[in-house]
């Protein structure tokens, strides 16, 4: 099996989300709207706030897809209108199916609120097929510890969804996918790809080299390759420093080839049921987050 070439490097955009979150959001943009399955990535922070200075993502509504959030720096609370409350830390992977719809909060801890620190995580919205969009909410909130890592010399490979170097993750995916956190220095790392899948790295840090022309990029570049055939190559240089000389991570996936309604956190595939969506959601039938204390 080849491997794929780059198709194009996307130079991520910083922009602002929810209550003030700083992130890098290499897409959607005019130019790329989706890397079908996958709607959104955004790589939120490294961000370091003064005490009582942490933002996040108030209560707000999703329906019709899957957010993904891994969080890399802090730590993070979750609660919901279904009554599910939990919290993130630094390495832990909550996987949302929002399905036919859930509000919630996605904020700081009060304990990175009260005392100040640093934020970074990433953010991946996973599109379901027409057939799943209006599924029961489920949550696969993941600690760090159950998340399968491959070692080897020079590479860190992992696994939050699919399969890699043979080991599989725990984590149930809708759509066939990959998603790897892949940490590699002095060597390179070939993942394996099916046929017609969607593929793409994204530099968290550090740089490196690409598919089989070796094309460079570094820090915040999304890189997306030819649909088709073949496996995706990432190679890194040495790393005097200690750290990794790339930090990337690497996502691959079933193309759904449906159309896309998408409208703030609704995403759907007519313009009717996006409508459908806001009227629930003013309607209460999203639900809302019950607080006794505040
Ligand atoms: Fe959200």
């Amino acid at each position: 099996m080849g491997l794929r070439a780059v198709k194009q490097i996307i130079p991520s955009v910083r922009t602002i989300e929810g209550g003030g979150f700083v992130v890098r959001r290499p897409f959607p943009t005019a130019d790329l709207p989706q890397v079908d399955p996958f709607l959104l990535f955004d790589h939120m922070g490294p961000i370091a706030s003064s005490p009582g200075e942490a933002k996040g993502a108030p209560d707000h509504p999703h329906r019709g897809f899957e957010t993904v959030t891994y969080l890399l720096q802090g730590s993070m609370q979750h609660e919901d209108s279904a009554g599910h409350r939990g919290s993130l830390e630094a390495g832990d992977v909550q996987w949302m199916t929002a399905g036919r719809g859930v509000v919630h909060a996605e904020m700081p801890s009060t304990a990175l609120l009260e005392r100040g620190g640093t934020l970074e995580g990433i953010q991946l919205w996973v599109n379901l097929r027409a057939a799943d969009k209006m599924i029961a909410p489920r949550y696969q909130d993941t600690p760090a510890a159950s998340i399968p890592v491959v070692e080897e010399p020079g590479l860190r490979v992992k696994i939050i969804a699919g399969e890699a170097l043979g080991t599989r993750a725990v984590i149930e995916t809708r759509t066939p996918m990959h998603y790897l956190h892949v940490q590699l220095t002095g060597r390179s790392f070939t993942q394996q790809v099916p046929e017609g899948w969607n593929a793409m790295v994204y530099v968290r840090k550090g740089r490196g080299a690409f598919g089989p022309d070796r094309v460079p990029a570094a820090e915040g570049d999304l890189l997306v390759f030819r649909n088709g055939q073949g496996d995706v190559l990432l190679e890194a240089g040495d790393a005097p420093s200690g750290d990794p000389a790339l930090d990337a991570l690497v996502l691959a996936g079933q193309p759904l080839h449906e159309p896309v309604a998408r409208y703030g956190t609704f995403v759907m595939n007519t313009r009717r049921e996006i409508l459908e969506a806001f009227e629930d959601f003013e309607a209460g039938r999203l639900g809302r987050i019950e607080r006794d204390d505040r």
